[in-house]
């Protein structure tokens, strides 16, 4: 069956309710990187544009009705965003395949799916935001409040634009934020299609807003503007960095989703069949553009061979192809830059003596237009090398050999890195054993790239801090007050 396809509208900046031109005046274009093609015109979001989008988020945060609303109302708005998701999944699905090359088939029943599961999950958390009383010493009555931060700005990257939008977004207005949306340039219009469905969910003006633009230009005067009180960013660690720099003068809040290097450890006892699907899932998923990407296949010697060879097999199938057809299984790369970037890693590979198994080069896809990336494994990979040490997020899987637990530890963990990692193995001691030492935010056994809106998900090491997701997200868009009340006659 044919994907539909959507009229694409130039893109505006949703600020106060109201949909604007930039300040400037100036656009930028949004490029089809299976086809090389401009899609739309931008709205090219600077300081200026910030600054009117921290006013009217800042407004709806103190003032009636976003301000005042009844936790259960807000929860109810949330819900119907998430509802909206829905009704309008196609839409959303073709716009964020024409945008970033994510194959259809993921976008639609996986991403946008997901997308309205978040926001439906955290609908239900408005109502149970709650405080606590503490026994303290003294005639006092002591007690909690958990009230929401005011302004949190929503930095986004491009491999997954509306789902880690919907990871921020859902929870901070679940408990009664004001969200800046800053969409990656490469990116926007899931962001702005959102903006519509957020204004048919009724929320009120301000209270989401979505300023489109450069990370040095309008995302960085988020960062730097006294009256934003959070940022929630995933993306580069190198960006984070910078981001955590500017951020110390106004002493602002961060949680930061970034960068990884995941080991896939197999055990030689784990069922290779699963364990080779598992591989190729984890890598080869949205093209391996993936944060938690199990870039390191880290093998037990014993069952080198016999993996290598299945996992080769296995991807010879993920034949790279039109994004928008809902067979093809892996789509271009998601820009020009991002092309550049793996093709050069593959030749670094290549240089530094890894051994070649499979693609390594350009693919051809139909006239040949299109940022399209041979699925690419490399074995005999040392950790000390480039293509197993930095983050490529492209599809380019390297296979490392380790001998015993110890040593499969060790070089799982040799890594800035801690986002995730997996373990396969069918001896349940060895699973939870080796998921203790393996140093990552998340931890798969025998599986590879689940996630549930109700389960956290976030760095150790450089891979930042904070969690997204679950329970624990809330913590980021919240603050506790204490409040003492004397009770002596
Ligand atoms: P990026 O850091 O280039 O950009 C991310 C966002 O930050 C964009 O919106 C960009 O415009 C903005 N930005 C860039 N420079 C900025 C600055 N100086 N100040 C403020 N904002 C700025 O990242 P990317 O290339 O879009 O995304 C890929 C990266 O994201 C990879 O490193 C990947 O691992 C990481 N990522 C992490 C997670 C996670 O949950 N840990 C998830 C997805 C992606």
């Amino acid at each position: 069956m044919a994907t539909a396809t959507f009229p694409v509208k130039p893109g505006k900046l949703l600020i106060g309710g109201r949909w604007q031109e930039a300040a400037s005046g100036k656009t930028f274009e949004t490029v089809n990187p299976a086809t090389e093609e401009v899609i739309a015109q931008i709205a090219f979001g600077d300081e200026r544009d910030a600054d009117a989008a921290v006013a009217a988020a800042r407004k709806a945060f103190e003032e009636k009705p976003w301000g005042t609303m009844a936790a259960a109302d807000r929860g109810k708005i949330v819900w119907r965003i998430g509802e909206l998701v829905l009704k309008y999944a196609d839409e959303l699905a073709y716009l964020e395949t024409i945008d970033v090359g994510k194959p259809i088939a993921e976008s639609r029943n996986i991403d946008i799916p997901m997308v309205a599961e978040v926001f439906q999950y955290y609908a239900g958390w408005a109502t149970k935001i709650q405080g606590e009383t503490i026994p303290v010493r003294g005639n006092f009555f002591n007690y909690t409040l958990r009230e929401p931060l005011g302004v949190v700005a929503a930095i986004t990257p491009w491999n997954f634009p509306l789902l880690l939008a919907s990871w921020k977004i859902a929870p901070a207005l679940a408990a009664g934020n004001a969200v800046i949306l800053k969409p990656s340039r490469q990116t926007p219009l899931t962001a702005l299609k959102l903006g519509e469905l957020m204004q048919e969910a009724g929320l009120p003006d301000g209270a989401f807003n979505v300023l489109t633009g450069a990370g040095s230009g309008a995302g960085m005067a988020l960062v730097r503007h006294p009256g934003v009180d959070k940022i929630a960013f995933t993306g580069e660690t190198s960006t984070g960095q910078a981001i955590m720099r500017e951020a110390a003068a106004t002493v602002k809040k961060l949680s930061l989703e970034l960068g990884g290097k995941s080991p896939n450890v197999v055990l030689a006892d784990a069922d290779l069949d699963a364990a080779a699907r598992g591989a190729v899932a984890g890598i080869f998923y949205n093209k391996g553009e993936v944060c938690a990407a199990g870039s390191r296949l880290l093998v037990q010697a014993a069952a080198h061979d016999e993996l290598v060879a299945k996992v080769v097999e296995r991807a010879k199938k993920m034949v790279p192809g039109d994004p928008l057809d809902p067979k093809t299984r892996m789509g271009p790369v998601a820009s020009k830059d991002q092309f550049e970037k793996v093709l050069g890693y593959c030749a670094a590979g290549k240089q530094e003596g890894a051994e070649l198994k499979l693609g390594g080069e350009r693919a051809v896809v139909g006239a040949g237009r299109g940022y399209y990336v041979q699925p690419t494994i490399f074995d005999g990979v040392e950790n000390r090398m480039k293509i197993a040490r930095e983050e490529i997020f492209g599809p380019v899987l390297s296979v490392l050999t380790f001998g015993d637990e110890e040593d499969a530890v060790a070089k799982a963990n040799d890594t800035c890195y801690g986002l995730a990692a997996a373990v396969w193995t069918r001896d349940v001691k060895k699973a939870h054993r080796v998921a203790r030492r393996l140093k990552a935010g998340t931890v798969w056994v025998n599986t590879y790239n689940y996630y549930d809106p109700a389960s956290p998900f976030g760095g150790y090491k450089q891979s930042g801090f904070g969690r997204e997701l679950g329970q624990h997200a809330l913590e980021q868009y919240t603050q506790v007050k204490s409040v003492w009340i004397d009770l002596n006659a």
